[in-house]
């Protein structure tokens, strides 16, 4: 069987982050990747946060093909019929070195391979693991085919369902409240456009995040991100939501309807669907991490579980790079002392969770269980919104004080027991 020192199964972010870090090292380092090409598989909203990355690949990013950076930020809560913004310009974000851009993955992740093919490091697309080989417990190689390749580490960056990890038997079975699904548009338009839309000065970038009747009471929601040329339109709903909603959604046509709203409807006219896809997201944080590492393998990205729904963002391509960087590191120390035993690798474990990203999983623990919550998703948002548009409104009747028509729509929806508990439920947040 032939044999180089690393496998990296999956060239996503996570996987191409780990070559990147082992591109230096002279170890003969393989990315299979089955997709056409990196990106061609892949799927975000997207927005990537690249403070977070500045110790991990401080260097990429200045030739990266990034599409916008992030100036404006708006919270949507959709009722029926209606809807509250809340929108955030800062300067803060408007100041080198930007904090967020969005991104595009067909791009971005091609542009990494090539990146990487330049320095030495074979990405080989369209070549799909299907197992592992083993001695014993310990991992020495995959199967693609009828190829049979060994190597010192094997690192699952295969992403969600990693069946690598399940392979390897690192991962529990899948649980639906565990993962939501996503749908996601790209619409072209040009840049001029986009700008007079969004109200954005040249280059500057918008991300717009709903939550409320578009996922009919379904944990989930919306997603708009501004980029170049196009805008990327999504929705997610969690899988027990959907399992559990009676009468049965059938998911695609939620984004057809929430394209249908005019507060989209005018955001995207005229626009070209240039790409449409559909993943599953990791959404269980602490409670679906898999064993990260074994004699001879270890496990990054969405296939480790790292990736959290905020409610106001996702995260998930950081935590899939930087990973991928740590995991790099480990498997460097690892060839210095030639030992890539459980033992050896289980160093990548103490790197996570000295980093930011298990520091997030363990803040955001508890997310999963606020979110569980209907009245956040059908509730809440409808009640604002009908607030508002009482304060708004004017009739042939004289209009009542504000005070009063405030405290009214608070008596009516806010001030229970209810809402107190809630209240003390989003703490958990
Ligand atoms: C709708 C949606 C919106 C999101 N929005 C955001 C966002 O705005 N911000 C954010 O940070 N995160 C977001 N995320 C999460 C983020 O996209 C993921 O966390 C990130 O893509 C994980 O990267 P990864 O490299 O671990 O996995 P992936 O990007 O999934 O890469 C895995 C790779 O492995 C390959 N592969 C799989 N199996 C095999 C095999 N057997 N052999 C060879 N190759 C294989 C796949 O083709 C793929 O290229 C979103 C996710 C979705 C679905």
């Amino acid at each position: 069987m032939e044999k180089v020192d690393v496998i990296i199964v999956g060239g996503g972010l996570a996987g191409l982050s780990c070559a990147l870090e082992l591109s230096d090292s002279g170890m003969a380092v393989l990315v299979l990747e089955r997709g056409d090409f990196s990106g061609s598989k892949n799927v975000t909203g997207g927005r990537i946060y690249v403070r977070p990355l500045k110790d991990y690949l401080p260097d990429i990013w200045k030739d990266a093909p990034l599409e916008r950076h992030v100036t404006k930020e708006i919270l949507t809560l959709m009722g029926e019929g209606n809807s509250t913004s809340l929108e955030l310009f800062s300067d803060r974000f408007n100041r080198e070195p930007y904090p967020s851009y969005t991104v595009l993955r067909a791009k971005f992740d091609r542009w990494l391979a090539d990146f990487l093919s330049e320095k030495g490091v074979f990405v080989v697309p369209q070549k799909r693991v299907d197992d592992l080989i083993r001695d014993g417990e310990k991992i020495i190689g995959v199967k693609a085919g009828d190829e049979e390749l060994g190597a010192d580490c094997v690192v699952a960056a295969d992403g969600v369902l990693s069946f690598m990890a399940e392979k390897a038997g690192y991962r529990q079975p899948f649980k639906p409240e565990h993962f939501a699904v996503g749908f996601k548009e790209v619409i072209e338009l040009d840049p001029k456009t986009i700008e007079d839309r969004f109200r954005l000065g040249e280059g500057e970038g918008a991300a717009q995040l709903f939550v409320g009747a578009l996922t009919k009471g379904m944990m989930g929601g919306g997603f708009l991100y501004t980029n170049q040329n196009s805008l990327s339109l999504g929705l997610v709903v969690g899988l027990h939501a959907l399992n559990q909603k009676e009468p049965r959604e059938e998911t695609f046509k939620l984004l057809d309807q929430f394209e249908e709203r005019p507060e989209i409807k005018n955001l995207i006219k005229g626009g070209n669907v240039v790409e449409y896809s559909a993943h599953l997201i990791t959404e269980g944080g602490l409670h679906v991490k898999p064993k990260l590492y074994g004699d001879g393998m270890l496990v990054v990205g969405d296939a480790a579980g790292l990736g959290l729904n905020m409610l106001v963002t996702v995260r998930g391509m950081e935590y899939a790079m930087a990973s991928g960087v740590l995991a790099g590191r480990t498997i460097k120390m690892a060839k210095e002392k030639n030992d890539f035993s459980a033992s050896s690798l289980s160093h990548y474990e103490k790197l996570l969770n000295d980093s930011f990203i298990m520091k997030e999983m363990t803040n955001f623990r508890n997310t999963l269980s606020v979110l569980e919550n209907e009245r956040l998703f059908k509730k809440y948002p409808q009640a604002i919104s009908d607030l508002f548009e009482k304060v708004m409104w004017v009739d042939e009747n004289a209009k009542q004080s504000l005070y009063q028509t405030v405290y009214e729509g608070l008596k009516q929806n806010f001030l229970n027991l209810e809402t107190f508990k809630d209240w003390l439920q989003f703490r958990k947040m």
